[in-house]
């Protein structure tokens, strides 16, 4: 066992030991954590009303039914493109509704939750965010879905205490996302943990996402660790789909073509079958 049972005990509401049954998030025609994979996938930023439009189509016609695209972007140099903010949900919830999808988008801001709450179905909490307690707090407060994903230096138990901060305040609807983390190696953008697949599934009844997009950098490299982490039991992954990578404000160099990613998901939906 990695965690102590005191740890365990720590975090309570997330935990296994709490509540047995594993939870389900119910959006309607999608039910995430029930044993089926769900897709997430779209730009890492929504850029023009047009890149949006055709992000959705290419998705969608994947039989994609949520949607993602970042309106408020956490960028590590701040003179890089920090996303479109209010019209940014707007064209994203637009070109999500037009597409028969829900939406997710980012939240950086305590400030903002209400206004992005109001566009999006489920509001993700970044990796760079994960320990931010009083935007966790504000989440917490809401009835809505929330991602939150692993912060690149944190423990399983860090994690999970993120999460029993959101659960806290009584939104139950909580959903791991595992991102990559921080290792010696270099070469790749992050390390994907999948080993953070089935010990968090131990541990807590809360669905885990992966993101083989941001945990690798590389766009080659997603679709064969979207394949390891379906067969590790994730309960959905997210992923970074553009409709020209090359041209893309950011992330370009792990974002997947339409292509791609229709022979990604196909395969990966497959794969589920069997795994
Ligand atoms: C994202 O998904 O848009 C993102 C910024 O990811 P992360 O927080 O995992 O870096
Ligand atoms: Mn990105």
């Amino acid at each position: 066992m990695l965690l102590t049972l005191n740890a365990q005990e720590r975090f309570k509401l997330a935990s296994r030991s709490f509540k047995k049954s594993s939870t389900i998030i119910d959006l309607g025609e999608i039910k995430i954590g029930d044993g089926s994979l769900t897709m997430m996938a779209g730009p890492c930023s929504v850029e023009t009303e047009e890149q949006v439009y055709e992000a959705a189509e290419a998705v969608a016609s994947q039989g994609v039914k949520i949607f993602r695209g970042g309106a408020f972007k956490p960028r590590t140099s701040p003179y890089d493109f920090q996303g479109l903010g209010e019209v940014g949900l707007r064209y994203l919830s637009q070109a999500a509704k037009a597409h028969n999808m829900l939406c997710i988008s980012e939240v950086i801001d305590t400030k903002d939750v209400e206004l992005v709450a109001n566009y999006v179905d489920i509001l993700q909490i970044g990796a760079r965010n994960m320990q931010n307690f009083s935007l966790l707090k504000a989440v917490g407060n809401l009835r809505k879905p929330v991602l939150l994903k692993r912060g690149m230096q944190a423990t399983y138990s860090d994690f999970l205490m993120a999460a029993e901060y959101i659960l806290m305040g009584g939104n139950r609807e909580v959903m791991l996302c595992e991102r990559g983390i921080r290792t010696f190696e270099a070469y790749t953008r992050n390390t994907l943990d999948l080993s953070a697949v089935p010990v968090l599934q131990e541990l807590s009844h809360l669905p885990v996402i992966v993101d083989p997009s941001h945990a690798v950098g590389i766009r080659r490299f997603v679709p064969p660790l979207a394949y390891a982490a379906v067969a590790a039991g994730a309960d959905g992954l997210l992923v970074e789909v553009h409709p020209e990578p090359d041209k893309a404000l950011c992330d370009g160099q792990e974002s997947l073509t339409p292509s791609e990613f229709a022979k990604m998901s196909a395969q990966c939906l497959r794969l589920r079958e069997v795994a």
